[in-house]
């Protein structure tokens, strides 16, 4: 087993994987910015490491300090956990070259799922069926794009092969505007990823965001853990996620679930993943893939019982999966929601600090935060303070859960977005289930 793991990450993501440590045996190091210093986990951790001033690039992102924390301190591995660097190929690299273990993918895979359009090809070449779309990047024969957009069919959708967090995307209606934002996505695309690649992609009007989980080993096992239906979105962030995806039946779960365990086979991943899809009309479009953890892993973990950062932390050691395809089971049904420091109409983040904290508690009800009373929430990083998980016996009886269990959280001190939520489970569409990606921001009038 790994002897010392170093978090490289905050808030409840960083308690998370502290957590998982503790319940192995294995000892922790926290690392944390100037304004962090009073984090949860920094107060548990076994040893913790300051790493610099609160602005990301000079503490999270920090890759010689956070290499300089794992050598001070005689970590063995490092996990990355989600955002920041869990997805940067070269500090997967450096950490590799400097002795440590990546608790994630190797470095090569990273860069492989990082960049769209070699995602896209390796999906295709496992038989996992992807948007209509051009065949990798377009060149710059304005002829030949117009030839491409018109055998697609209108709307289309211009994506920088480097994009990420639901930047450098641009959606054409008709002919007479493409060759402009092919144009201005390819400058911005170099501006914000150093990358001018861009693609086109048909634009799915009505799609839900459905992805499924996948686990995979370093002795050529790979199992999927089924999906997560991610469509209640704002802004291309998720507000709330559920397992299973509404609607979705066992055999379409099965065929799609173990052609995504087959790609990572394929690709040789290692560790946790999601396969992000859009769901429309009864089909399935891979877009892309996430090499790490993500925040809404919970969902998965209560449907199916296993422990998704624990697993992450045995296959970092060598251990084989300690489940076949065959052992996982699905019961019941989970929902998560997103707690954010932010006002629940303007969305305007709402740091400072939590005069009193209770969480809520009950059969089914479990709560992923880093908060406590007195805790204060710094202005400088993503506003969420905690997800609030519900579990029941189906879909009606998680829902039942989760609206018990908003009306019990007490956060008092500053604003959160937990009225917001309280509106959504009243909604009769959310109650029905599959509802699409822009039924939200339509809903809240944004669209
Ligand atoms: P990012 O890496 O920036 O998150 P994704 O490729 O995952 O980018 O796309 C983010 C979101 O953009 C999707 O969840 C969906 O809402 C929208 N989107 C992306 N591609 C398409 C498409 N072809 N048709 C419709 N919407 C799309």
């Amino acid at each position: 087993m790994l002897d010392k793991v170093l978090i490289a990450n905050r808030g409840e993501i960083a308690l998370r994987i502290f957590r998982a440590c503790r319940e192995l045996g294995i000892k922790t190091v926290a690392v944390h910015s100037t304004a962090d210093a009073t984090l949860k986990h920094v107060l548990l951790a076994d040893e913790t490491v300051c790493i610099g001033p609160p602005p990301s690039a000079q503490s999270y992102l920090n890759m010689p300090a956070l290499i300089a924390a794992a050598e001070v301190t005689d970590a063995i591995a490092i996990h990355p956990g989600y955002g920041f660097l869990s997805e940067n190929a070269d500090f997967a690299e450096r950490v590799v070259e400097s002795g440590f273990v990546f608790i994630g993918p190797l470095p090569e895979t990273i860069r492989l799922m990082g960049d769209k359009v070699s995602a896209i090809r390796a999906m295709k070449q496992s038989g996992v069926s992807c948007v209509p779309g051009s065949d990798g990047p377009l060149s710059d024969d304005g002829d030949e794009n117009l030839r491409i957009a018109r055998e697609i069919g209108y709307p289309v959708i211009i994506k920088a092969a480097g994009g990420g967090g639901g930047r450098g995307m641009r959606v054409v209606h008709s002919e007479a505007s493409l060759l402009n934002a092919i144009a201005i996505t390819k400058s911005e695309a170099l501006s914000a990823f150093a990358n001018d690649q861009v693609y086109m992609e048909k634009f799915l009007e009505t799609p839900r965001h459905v992805e499924f989980q996948v686990l995979a080993d370093n002795h050529g096992n790979a199992i999927h853990l089924g999906e997560r239906d991610c469509s209640m979105q704002r802004r291309h962030q998720k507000v709330v996620e559920e397992a299973p995806a509404p609607g979705i039946s066992d055999d379409v779960r099965r065929t799609i679930g173990e052609r995504c365990a087959q790609a990572c086979v394929d690709i040789g991943y290692r560790g946790a993943g999601t396969f992000e899809f859009l769901y429309e009309n009864g089909e399935f479009y891979f877009i892309e893939m996430n090499t790490r953890v993500q925040v809404e892993h919970p969902v998965t973990e209560m449907v199916t019982g296993c422990d998704i950062v624990k697993t992450q932390l045995l296959i970092a050691a060598g251990e084989p999966l300690p489940w076949s395809q065959g052992d996982i089971r699905w019961w019941g049904h989970a929902i998560e929601c997103r707690i954010n420091a932010e006002d629940p109409k303007t969305f305007m983040p709402s740091p400072g600090t939590v005069q009193l904290w209770h969480a809520p508690g009950g059969p089914g009800i479990r709560t992923d935060s880093h908060v406590y009373s007195g805790y204060a929430v710094p202005p400088h990083y993503d506003s969420l303070i905690g997800k609030l998980i519900a579990h029941g016996e189906n879909r009606g009886s998680a829902i039942a859960r989760m609206t018990t269990a908003l009306s019990e959280i007490v956060v008092e001190g500053i604003r959160t977005n937990v009225a917001l939520h309280q509106e959504i489970f009243q909604h009769g569409a959310f109650k029905t289930g599959g509802t699409d990606i822009h039924y939200l921001e339509k809903r809240l009038g944004l669209k």
